[in-house]
C-alpha cells in the first residue's frame, strides 16, 4: 500500500506542487534580505569590529608595552616588541595583530590596563590576500583615530549601564 502511494504521489508531482505552494505564499511578503551597504542592521555598543589602537587627547599613545594583549590573546595574533624611551617610559616598537588568526574573542581589549587596544564597531573591510590582514601599529593608530570619537562614546555609554 504504501509502495502505491508512493508511485501516485510520484506520478501526480504532489510534493513538487507543495514545494511550489511554499514558494508562492512568500512570493507576496515583504522581503526581509537587508541590502548592505545602504542598510544595516542594529549593532550593540559591545560589538567586536576592527581592531585599533588609542592615544590620549595630547597625541600621546596609550600602550605601554606591557603585553597583556599578546600573552592573554588564545589565538596568538599578536606580535609586540618594545623598548624604553629617553623619559624612561617604554612603548612598542612592532604591534602586529594577523585578523586571518583572531578570532574577535575580545580578551586583548579585557587586558589592556590603559584602554588601549580596542575593537571598535566597524566591520567594512575586507582582504582579497591573506597578509592584507595583518595589522601592523600604525595602521592600527590610524584606525584609533579615525573612529576615536565612536570609541570615546561606547566607552561613555558602557560605563552608565554598569
Ligand atoms: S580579539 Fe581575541 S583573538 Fe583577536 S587579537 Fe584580541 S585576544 Fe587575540
Ligand atoms: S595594548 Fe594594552 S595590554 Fe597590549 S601591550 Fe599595550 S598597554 Fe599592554
Amino acid at each position: 500500500m504504501k509502495r502505491l502511494i508512493a508511485v501516485l504521489q510520484s506520478l501526480t508531482l504532489s510534493e513538487l506542487r507543495r514545494g511550489l505552494g511554499v514558494t508562492l505564499r512568500h512570493f507576496f511578503k515583504p522581503a526581509i534580505t537587508v541590502q548592505y551597504p545602504e542598510e544595516r542592521t542594529p549593532q550593540s555598543g559591545r560589538f567586536r569590529g576592527l581592531h585599533a589602537l588609542r592615544r590620549y587627547a595630547n597625541g600621546e599613545e596609550r600602550c605601554i608595552a606591557c603585553k597583556l594583549c599578546e600573552a592573554v590573546c588564545p589565538a596568538l595574533a599578536i606580535t609586540i616588541e618594545s623598548e624604553e624611551r629617553e623619559d624612561n617610559t617604554r612603548r612598542t616598537t612592532r604591534y602586529d595583530i594577523d585578523l586571518s588568526k583572531c578570532i574577535y574573542c575580545g580578551y586583548c581589549e579585557e587586558a589592556c590596563p590603559v584602554d588601549s587596544i580596542v575593537l571598535t564597531r566597524f566591520i567594512d573591510y575586507h582582504a582579497e590576500e591573506r597578509g592584507e590582514l595583518l595589522y601592523d601599529k600604525q595602521m592600527l593608530l590610524a584606525v584609533g583615530d579615525r573612529l576615536e570619537a565612536d570609541v570615546a562614546d561606547d566607552r561613555a555609554q558602557d560605563a552608565a549601564y554598569r
